[in-house]
């Protein structure tokens, strides 16, 4: 069984739901995602993703109207094969279509991006043999990247966070999407260690340093 973490855009809060790899991915429509084909290549039993980004997902699917082939969807930091603030590493980001046509996959970067349902869909140049497309959210503490995180926030970067912090060795840190005391502490501990400003808050400064620190470490 697969753990799967899903904050609901609905409710605000994280959810947790227990799956089989062939089972349908939570809050998916009409099994057009299983639990195995978003871990893709990771290896983790713990994942995490939005409630959202699934309905960003069934509607893309349900506008293509077949099957699309996924090849990289969730992946843990330390797992690495990404920028070091990947929405890879947050649940929110889907690699499909490796197996198409480029005409054909011309035909769905067009469609997801005249869906609007996605924040970011690379453009052919980039990712010429497969497309990529993201679900965002909140404003990037840097240029590009992750939001800012606190105290009292929810969701998948927090996931994302929990994940880094623990793979940076810092100890106490469960990965739940809930940003509580134990997350404050453990953001607080990594902040001192490396004389970045310990005031708990993870901004541009801490995000780049801890996720630099950690992305690919799994495999070095
Ligand atoms: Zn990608």
């Amino acid at each position: 069984m697969i753990n799967i973490l899903v904050y609901n855009n609905q409710t605000n809060r994280m959810e947790v739901h227990a799956k089989g790899l062939y089972e349908p991915m939570p809050y998916n429509y009409g099994r057009s995602l299983t639990v195995a084909e978003f871990r893709g290549r990771s290896n983790s039993d713990i994942i995490w993703t939005s409630r959202g980004v699934m309905d960003s997902w069934n509607t893309t699917r349900t506008a293509w109207g077949r099957p699309i082939y996924v090849g990289y969807a969730f992946r843990r930091i330390g797992e690495g094969g990404h920028s070091n603030q990947s929405q890879h590493y947050a649940g929110t980001s889907f690699d499909v279509g490796q197996n198409l046509s480029n005409a054909d996959r011309n035909s769905l970067r067009n469609l997801a991006e005249q869906l609007g349902v996605w924040s970011y869909v690379e453009p052919a140049y980039l990712t010429p043999t497969w497309v990529h497309f993201d679900r965002r959210a909140g404003i990037p503490a840097c240029a590009a990247g992750y939001p800012v995180m606190r105290e009292g926030m929810v969701g998948v970067y927090v996931c994302t966070l929990q994940d880094a912090l623990g793979t940076a060795g810092i100890p106490g840190v469960g990965i739940d999407g809930i940003f509580g005391p134990a997350t404050q502490r453990a953001v607080i501990r990594f902040q001192s260690e490396n004389g970045l400003t310990a005031d708990g808050v993870v901004g541009c400064q801490t995000w780049t340093l801890l996720t630099s620190m950690t992305n690919g470490i799994w495999r070095r």
